[in-house]
């Protein structure tokens, strides 16, 4: 049978095939068993198969394909490539058993080994290898090369064990195989290089010129991937390369790379490349040399150093090329003249050797070099870095660099023009620093220089140094006046003070003479020197060592009695107000400051006084010291007011101290306190320092008491008789182990009446003796104790129990008595203390059989702690009833009964709501750091339409431990612009499966995953088509919460599951069309858990269905009937508490409202809900808006990256924004969290009903729902303190950026940077504060009417918001959207004039839009000023209110005002525009305004104007 069957295989290749097939799985049978072995051996002769090619082999000569990613690298090589290096040909087995009888049969898999086999392969059609043949092929993308590293990366991805022994055999072969085009000028020639032959470097170093490093790599110094390969590349492909060292060049290879270039290079070879690249290699050098984290000298740039100085002293031009002969530079010298190709913006004329005697060629030459030669810039040379699209101030700063570099770091010569008027090459192309000093206006190089962060440290080093030089300065002298006032500003700033000091009479002459010479007016007197103090407070200088050095001078002056020490009365004045501190901004007064204090970080932190020793010491202990003394600063605190503050501070540090004790997780010695400092709010200390000093600074600071004399002693008044003494509590020694005992308490307070210094020889035994003060305090303190607080010196057993005793029954009268001396009750301002409240020790009372405390005495004291709760003034916001406060507040007195009664520190208080509200303002920030991962250069004019809709979602997210699987289906819908597949955006999801119209689709053929895209084919898509009406897209994935990092998509945080979709977090969560006009339905979003974790299971809508799963899951199944964007979507799983109450809408319909956080932080959550439930009405009152589901949910959470986010009906808060509790929360909480609570549910309509068409568009949300929150706070509370409150922001945060380099429009053009957040947030809501202030209250009600109805349910831009406002007021706002276009502050200029004939105000607006970074333009905004005139006599208001609509440059406007005397204007109400008013107001004017304005914000405004007018005048002393 065998025989007969084997001649039919072999005549038959098709019945050879099919005969394999019959064969089929091994078996048991022993029969069958031995006769397939028998066939199969006559097989393996004749047997064949069809390989890919179509050609017939012997199963010995074929490579099976498998399957997995070596699939892919065998589709990927050509077959006969393939066939070449591993000697046999590529075949597809029909099925797993063919293949495994292929196998059988001699067969072998393609495997890693073969695919390095076909990688080294160097012949046929391949002479230099595959990956070179392909990169020929391939230049302009490099596509192919690169996926051919996405596919190593795969095949060898970390974690993939199945085939690691096979793959790591190929990783180490992978260095010997040439695998790496390298970037070159000849690309097609150049063969690929391998890792073994040097490293090669996967794109450039970030922080230096891109241009000069691809100038090295085309040159060969630099071995680079192209560009084109690198940028093809994804995770795994760059996670290779990196596991290969293949990466951006360090520091060190960049210099090492550009000095092999300068100096090992041959003369003569290749001139006109090799200058180039020379060129390419110094800049690099530059770049390195002048980036400010160079420290080191770099290496070897000493001998192209030496090669320059050798040059200069050469005799004759052989001697210079023999000298030079064998390296670079000296070849880039030496070259023959029409091969060196310098860039033609390289004209620096500084000149190298320009002094020195060289032969006249040898000259030419080293111009040439230094580019001082008239050029003739030739064609090619445009491409140079500097050639285009930089402009001329970049130019000068360019040419400066290499200035520098040349003259301060290679040592050249730098220039000294006689005339530097008199030119030698064409003007046009030479950068002249003294013509560049000459030139005034906004961009002048000196305003550059002054500006450090725009020029490079080493640059302005530079150029301060060069001022040292006299004949510089001789030069510098001639310049126009105009220049010197930016180059004294310079000097002061810098050079002056680094001067030789005065003292020897010759140096201070000839100081004398250049500060002439520079045109400042400061004289080497006391005079001179204090107007140099004032212009360094003025000029803002920040340099401590600047100030000591002018302090020192002038000390000398008047120590040695040298010329002018002599002053008078208003210099001695000016020199008290220049008491510099470099933290604080403002002069210090010497009432302020204090010479010295002991070293002890708390006493420093307590003493509201700058310390000068810290700042001065090191600059000259004694003569700093005299200096000081003679302005009046004391060597020590002088005054009781400043020992009490420093006492007051100390108590509230310990009281900070017992909190952060008591709240310290774990070890709460670790904690860190913070202190009351003034000049650095929120300073900490951490607990063990502040243990180890609070005593010392309590001691030093009664010492400091006790030597205080006559009217100072008797100011310390207010200690006695009720005020405290401090002891500790007690401990068994150290202060450490006093916060141990008592759970970071640590003090006591005893009255002064009930105190005593030390006991009787009766009590000598008892408790008492413990209390005495001498056994706290050194005896030199007794007489400030005894003599001054009026401490009882001695106390007996009698005294003392009659004292306890006739407390305990005033205390029970209510304070009416007065204790002096002695231990009744006190009460010295009218308020009862109670019994023990004064911290009496206890054990003291029960020792001498006094009462203890009792019943009434605890409701009592607990009536003084709600009272005290009252004083800190939150009882508006309180939630509970007093009732609630006062059951809470004896709890808390008795679980906490040695803690102080002291208020918190307000401070810190402050200082932590500033952050939350810094945290608040984040949200836009978030979001567009999330803007800013998308790709580059996103432009908003290029907006398209998406290819499908999707019209309805339905999820099944189902959750568990480690991983979770969304199940996705889609109704979509295909759009005009069909033809294209559907891409849908991903990120970091692991696809299961994709299923079209019920069908399931084919990775590869039907759809293809690339990077961050689902890519669903036209025919897949025409296909669904044609079969059913609605198109189903089912996608399956699994993602990971549990590893999510980002905090965006879907994340676990502690405790729950949490999502965050804005504004590109959805495609983290499943694959979707990541857009914000994609609005879809999401009918049904079901979500499995276990039950135990996860009790609670939330999403947006209405919650439709729950049940029971089997082994401990169950589900809960919601539904949101309003269409919205993905951003809008929510998720959250875990186990939570909630709060609950109802809201009645306008029309009758109730909400459900729920409040969710972690249990333990349930009892914090009712403001948020009453802060909810106000924001609802408010809505529909002040906007006719109205709820529109059944149901509101917040979740507050610990770990969300934003502030808040609005997701449809369940929203997300940070923890901060949500929780308040009366014992911790500020005012200033509770307020934000009303505002912010506030904003998101305001969202519910300006955001999520009408959502935005694309990220540009976020201002068209953010800027209207902040005006409205901000509209709700004014409600709520003070409309003028929040509108303060609001400009002030604004100025200090919108205004730098809308001048800064990043400026932008409300509504950016393009999304190459971040957007900023005060700008698409804060002046968004001036801009439709704007609309409000241009169209009335009313006017602006009907605009926003009519934008509902037209846009309800769809996402529209900015322009469909201004349109509506349009029409609906019949008003032509068309020039309205350059507030969308420009950015920049304009600046308003006013004028008036009066005529009291006709009686007419004249009031002249001029505005002026600065340019900005953008080059957004700056046409005439139009700006609405409002106004009103105020009777110059009387305050009395004689034109109220008014809105004048400037819209062109400028504009006069008439006012009929009946009158005397001019009126005073009040311009600009209630900051009517967000622009920079100018008006010449007097500060009579000012005064009236502060004093009669109706309009509260210019009633602050004008004060504020007042005050700093005030400073500046007392600031103004010419220089
Ligand atoms: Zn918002």
């Amino acid at each position: 049978m065998c025989e007969a069957f084997a001649g039919a295989c072999a005549a038959a290749p098709e019945i050879s095939r099919r005969a394999l097939a019959l064969l089929g799985e091994p078996v048991a049978d022993p029969f069958w068993r031995v006769a397939r072995e028998g066939v199969l051996e006559r097989l393996s002769d004749v047997s064949c198969v069809q390989t890919s090619a179509g050609q017939l082999r012997k199963p010995g000569e074929v490579l099976l394909r498998g399957s997995g990613p070596l699939r892919r690298a065998s589709e990927l090589l050509p077959g006969e490539l393939v066939n070449l290096s591993c000697g046999r040909s590529l075949c597809d087995a029909g099925d797993a058993g063919e293949e495994r009888l292929l196998r059988r049969l001699g067969a072998e898999t393609f495997s890693a080994r073969h695919f390095a086999q076909c990688l080294a392969y160097q012949g046929g059609a391949w002479p230099r290898g595959w990956v070179a043949a392909t990169w020929a092929e391939d230049v302009p993308s490099g596509r192919r090369i690169a996926a051919l590293y996405n596919l190593l990366g795969f095949i060898m991805r970390p974690g993939d064990e199945s085939s690691e022994a096979q793959t790591s055999e190929l990783l180490l072969q992978l260095p010997s195989l040439p695998l790496f085009p390298l970037l070159s000028k000849g690309q097609s020639e150049r063969p690929c290089a391998k890792l073994e032959e040097g490293p090669i470097f996967l794109g450039i170093c970030s922080a230096l010129t891109e241009t000069w490093q691809l100038a090295l790599g085309e040159s060969g110094a630099l071995r680079l991937l192209p560009p084109a390969v690198s940028s093809g590349l994804d995770s795994l492909g760059a996670q290779l390369l990196a596991s290969l060292g293949v990466e951006a060049p360090s520091r060190a290879q960049l210099a090492e790379a550009a000095l092999q270039r300068l100096l090992r290079l041959q003369p003569g070879a290749e001139a006109a490349p090799l200058a180039f690249s020379c060129w390419a290699a110094l800049a690099v050098l530059r770049d390195l040399w002048a980036e400010p984290e160079t420290e080191k000298e770099i290496r070897g740039l000493a001998a192209v150093r030496q090669a320059l100085v050798s040059l200069g002293s050469c005799g004759s031009l052989e001697e210079a090329k023999k000298l030079m002969a064998g390296q670079g530079l000296g070849a880039l010298l030496l070259a023959p003249a029409e091969k060196l190709q310098p860039p033609p913006t390289l004209r620096c004329p500084s000149v190298l050797g320009h002094l020195r005697q060289l032969p006249s060629d040898l000259v030419e030459r080293i111009e040439a070099f230094l580019g001082l030669s008239a050029a003739r810039p030739s064609p090619n040379l445009q491409t140079w870095p500097l050639a285009e699209g930089q402009d001329g101030q970049q130019r000068k700063l360019e040419a400066l660099r290499w200035e520098a570099f040349f003259v301060d770091c290679l040592g050249a010569q730098p220039r000294r023009p006689a005339d530097w008027r008199q030119e030698r090459a064409s003007p046009d192309l030479v950068f002249s620093l003294g013509q560049e000093l000459g030139s005034d206006g906004p961009r002048s190089l000196w305003v550059s220089l002054l500006d450090e962060k725009a020029v490079p440290d080493a640059v302005f080093r530079y150029a301060v140094g060069r001022l040292e030089h006299s004949a510089d300065r001789a030069w510098l002298a001639e310049l126009p006046a105009r220049a010197t006032l930016k180059l004294r500003e310079l000097f002061l700033n810098g050079l002056y003070l680094d001067l030789p000091q005065l003292g020897a009479a010759g140096r201070g002459a000839e100081l004398q003479k250049r500060l002439a010479a520079l045109g400042a007016r400061a004289r080497l007197d006391v005079e001179g020197l204090s107007a140099a103090l004032q212009a360094l407070l003025r000029g803002q200088c920040r340099s401590a060592s600047h100030f000591a050095r002018l302090y020192l001078n002038i000390d000398t002056l008047e120590t040695t009695g040298a010329a002018g020490a002599a002053h008078g009365e208003d210099v001695e004045a000016a020199l008290r107000e220049c008491i510099f501190d470099p933290a604080v901004k403002e002069p210090m007064r010497a009432d302020d400051c204090v010479w010295e204090l002991p070293k002890n970080e708390v006493l420093t932190k307590c003493c509201h006084l700058t310390v000068l020793s810290d700042i001065y010491a090191s600059f000259g202990d004694v003569q700093m010291k005299r200096y000081f003394e003679r302005r009046g600063v004391p060597g020590q605190p002088h005054t009781a007011e400043c020992y009490l503050r420093m006492r007051s501070n100390l108590m509230n540090a310990a009281e900070e101290f017992g909190k952060a004790w008591r709240r310290a997780e774990g070890n709460p010695e670790m904690a860190m306190v913070p202190l009351p400092s003034m000049a650095q709010p929120g300073g900490k200390i951490s607990a063990t320092d502040f243990l180890d000093q609070i005593w010392d600074a309590l001691i030093f600071i009664y010492k400091g008491m006790s030597t205080l004399e006559g009217q100072e002693r008797q100011a310390l008044r207010p200690f006695s008789p009720v005020e405290a003494i401090l002891v500790p509590l007690p401990g068994a020694g150290s202060m450490l182990e006093v916060a141990r005992f008592h759970d970071g308490a640590l003090f006591r307070r005893i009255s002064v009446c009930e105190s005593f210094w030390e006991v009787a020889p009766d009590l000598a035994d008892s408790v008492a003796a413990l209390w005495a003060l001498s056994g706290f305090f050194p005896p030199e303190l007794r007489p400030l104790f005894v003599e001054c607080f009026g401490v009882r010196e001695v106390v007996d057993a009698a005294a003392l129990r009659e004292g306890i005793q006739a407390r305990i029954n005033h205390g029970k009268r209510g304070g009416q008595s007065r204790g002096s001396g002695g231990f009744g009750f006190v009460a010295g301002d009218g308020r009862g203390r109670m019994v023990n409240e004064l911290g009496l020790p206890e054990e003291l009372l029960r020792a001498l059989g006094g009462d203890t405390v009792t019943e009434a005495d605890a409701l009592a004291a607990a009536e003084e702690a709600l009272a005290s709760l009252r004083r800190r003034g939150r009882g508006g916001h309180s939630g509970s009833s007093d009732d609630e406060a006062l059951a809470g507040a004896t709890r808390g007195r008795k679980s906490a009964a040695n803690r102080w009664s002291a208020p918190p520190a307000w401070g810190a208080c402050a200082f932590v709501a500033a952050q939350q509200r810094r945290r608040r303002h984040s949200t836009a920030a978030a979001a567009a750091a999330v803007e800013q991962s998308a790709p580059p250069e996103i432009f908003r004019k290029d907006y398209q339409e998406p290819s499908c809709w999707i019209r309805e979602a339905r999820l099944t997210v189902r959750i568990f431990e480690q991983r979770t699987e969304v199940r996705s289906r889609l109704r979509l819908e295909r759009a005009e612009r069909s033809g294209e597949g559907l891409a849908l955006d991903g990120e970091e999801l692991r696809l299961k499966r994709v299923v079209l119209a019920g069908l399931e689709l084919k990775d590869g053929e039907d759809y293809n995953v690339t990077g961050e895209k689902l890519v669903i084919s036209t025919v897949a898509l025409d296909a669904a088509d044609a079969v059913e009406e609605d198109i189903w897209l089912e996608t399956e994935v699994e993602i990971k919460p549990e590893e999510n990092t980002q905090l965006s998509g879907l994340y676990y945080s502690g405790s729950m599951y949490c999502s965050q979709m804005e504004a590109q977090g959805f495609r983290r969560f499943t694959y979707y069309l990541d857009r914000p006009d994609v609005m879809s339905k999401f009918t049904s979003v079901r979500i499995e858990a276990d039950e135990d974790r996860c009790p609670i299971l939330l999403s947006n809508g209405n919650r439709i269905a729950t049940g029971k799963l089997p082994e401990g899951r169950h589900f809960a199944e919601w539904s949101d009937p309003f269409a919205k964007p993905c951003y809008l979507f929510a998720l959250v799983a875990g186990d939570l508490a909630s709060i609950q109450d109802k809201f009645v809408t306008a029309s009758g319909r109730e909400v459900h409202l729920e409040v969710f956080a972690a249990r333990e932080d349930k009892d914090q959550l009712w403001h948020a809900m009453r802060s909810l439930q106000h924001a609802m009405r408010w809505d529909e009152e002040r906007f006719g808006l109205e709820y529109d589901l059944d149901i509101y949910n917040i979740v507050a959470v610990r770990d969300f990256n934003m502030g808040a986010m609005e997701n449809k009906s369940l929203n997300v808060f940070n923890t901060s924004l949500t929780l308040a509790r009366e014992d911790t929360a500020t005012d200033d909480d509770y307020e934000s969290i009303e505002g912010v609570i506030g904003h998101e549910y305001f969202h519910n309509w300006t955001g999520n009903r009408v959502t935005c068409r694309d990220w540009f568009q976020l201002t068209l949300k953010e800027g209207l729902t902040v005006y409205r929150d901000q509209e709700f706070s004014s409600d709520m509370g003070s409309r003028a303190r929040k509108r303060i409150e609001d400009v002030r922001f604004l100025r200090s945060y919108q205004f730098p950026e809308d001048s800064g380099p990043m400026a932008h429009p409300i509504r950016p053009e393009r999304c190459a940077a971040r957007f900023l957040a005060a700008t698409v947030y804060g002046k968004g809501a001036e801009v439709i504060r704007m609309y409000e202030t241009l169209l009335g209250r009313d006017g602006f009600r009907k605009g926003m009417d009519l934008y509902f109805q037209r846009h309800d349910g769809t996402a529209v831009t900015c322009d469909d918001f201004r349109a509506a406002m349009q029409d609906a007021n019949g008003r032509d706002l068309s020039q309205f959207e350059r507030w969308y276009s420009q950015a920049g502050t304009p600046v308003l200029k006013a004028a008036d004039t009066w005529d009291p004939e006709q009686g007419i105000y004249t009031l002249t607006l001029k505005q002026s839009v600065p340019a900005t970074a953008d080059d957004s333009g700056t046409l005439p905004m139009p700006i609405p000023v409002r106004l009103g005139l105020l009777d110059r006599a009387t305050g009395k208001e004689l034109v109220p209110d008014t809105v004048l609509e400037l819209l062109e440059e400028e504009h006069s406007f008439e006012l009929p005002v009946a009158g005397e005397e001019k009126p005073v204007p009040s311009l600009l109400r209630g900051f009517s525009a967000p622009v920079q008013l100018q008006y010449d107001y007097s500060d009579k004017d000012l005064a009236l305004l502060a004093a009669f304005d109706t309009d509260s914000f210019n009633r602050w405004e004008s004060m504020q104007r007042l005050g700093t007018k005030a400073v500046l005048d007392a600031l103004a002393v010419s220089c």
